[in-house]
């Protein structure tokens, strides 16, 4: 055994080993250390065993808004069935994508799980319709956007302490969902942020794929031509297997073939950066990635589910559903906010009636948003409930 075999294995073995330590025996030079974060708006002191990041996952994990994403519908909604995807196991597919790429990069994977549990958690109720309803409604008014809400959520709505608001999160994790809401800045982001946001999409493309197949919504024929599922096709016996064999085997060869494709061409783009720090990496511009050909395939892949998932009639209805309520329910409560539940009454007067309307809206989960348009519009009760 080497000495440095030696002392890693003894180091290892030490129950005491600090979060410090640990990170700077298994992370790259280019990571974001724990110990270089630039810290909370509200200054704490140091936990004994948790690194700031796992503090933060862990503040992100126990939030009420969190939790609420097990009622808000990714792409299709609870009346479809219990097979799809929702926003919660949609955000749990994204964090565990992320590590994997985040360990086999050697990047910080504490940050990488709170920015991967946070990015989604913005989201109204009936996904990107209820978005659109909303901002139609506010779009006079600062207008709304899911990754805007999520800050709003982590700093100001989330009531966790008794003398400020919000959960206190680490300004790197803030900034990473900042960046998310202005992606056109021409700013390149840590490499922990980039991670998250390709995990996402290599996660939404798969599972959309795949709850569409289930729901009937598409049919093996009409993805013959996809470069993506060609390539599946040479690497798993597709068309030997029954339809939900080859369903479930093309999701995750279409999972395997996106992320190993990332891994090998990030590496070697991370190759010659060894000798540099976190913010130098950005300075230099190094964007983690697919090949162009493998990109090439997935945008591929992702007009064709716009075209024929997410345009499908049976998502339109969905979409006119959401429309109705949340701009009747956004139209009521605007000209009666005396019906607003009393801490959004407060709030209204601080951040002016349509904002806090859009908000309240927002944090709403589906079943609730449409039992509030029940109780509100539907049976004329005079006072909406809260959600938290
Ligand atoms: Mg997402």
């Amino acid at each position: 055994m080497s000495k440095h075999t030696r002392s890693l294995t003894s180091r290892n073995s030490d129950p005491s080993l600090s979060w410090q330590s640990r990170e700077r025996l298994l992370l790259a030079p280019f990571a974001m250390f724990s110990a270089h974060s630039a810290g909370r708006e509200h200054s704490e002191t140091q936990h004994n065993y948790r690194g700031p990041f796992q503090r933060d996952r862990d503040r992100i994990l126990h939030s009420s808004a969190f939790r609420r994403l097990s009622g808000k519908m990714q792409v299709f909604t609870g009346d479809m069935g219990d097979y799809h995807r929702t926003r919660l196991t949609h955000t749990n597919e994204v964090a565990s994508l992320a590590r994997t790429i985040g360990r086999t990069l050697r990047l910080n994977e504490d940050l990488i799980e709170a920015m991967a549990l946070l990015h989604d958690i913005g989201h109204p109720p009936f996904g990107h319709c209820g978005e659109d309803a909303l901002q139609a409604c506010v779009k006079d008014f600062g207008g709304f956007s899911h990754n805007a809400f999520a800050i709003e959520l982590a700093t100001r709505i989330e009531q966790r302490y008794t003398s400020y608001s919000g959960l206190n999160l680490t300004r790197e994790v803030l900034s990473g969902q900042q960046f998310r809401s202005r992606k056109d800045s021409g700013i390149v982001q840590m490499l922990e942020i980039q991670v998250v946001d390709s995990a996402d999409s290599i996660a939404y493309d798969a599972h959309d794929l795949d709850d569409a197949l289930k729901l009937g919504l598409l049919n093996w024929q009409q993805l013959a031509g996809l470069g993506l599922v060609q390539r599946a096709r040479q690497l798993a016996p597709l068309d030997q297997s029954s339809s939900s064999n080859r369903r479930q085997m093309l999701v995750h060869t279409l999972i395997d073939i996106q992320m190993d494709n990332f891994l090998q061409y990030s590496m070697a783009l991370l190759s010659e950066a060894n000798q540099l720090d976190s913010k130098a990496v950005q300075e230099v511009g190094i964007q983690l990635q697919m090949s162009p050909e493998m990109q090439s395939d997935k945008e591929e892949l992702e007009a064709f589910l716009f075209e024929r998932v997410y345009r499908h009639p049976n998502l339109v209805e969905v979409r006119l559903r959401a429309a109705t309520r949340v701009s009747q329910l956004y139209l009521l409560l605007k000209s009666y906010p005396q019906r607003l539940p009393e801490r959004f009454q407060k709030w209204a007067s601080e951040w002016g009636v349509e904002h806090t309307v859009a908000v309240y809206l927002a944090g709403m989960t589906d079943r609730f948003c449409d039992d509030q348009y029940t109780a509100l519009i539907e049976l004329g009760r005079e006072s909406a409930q809260d959600w938290s």
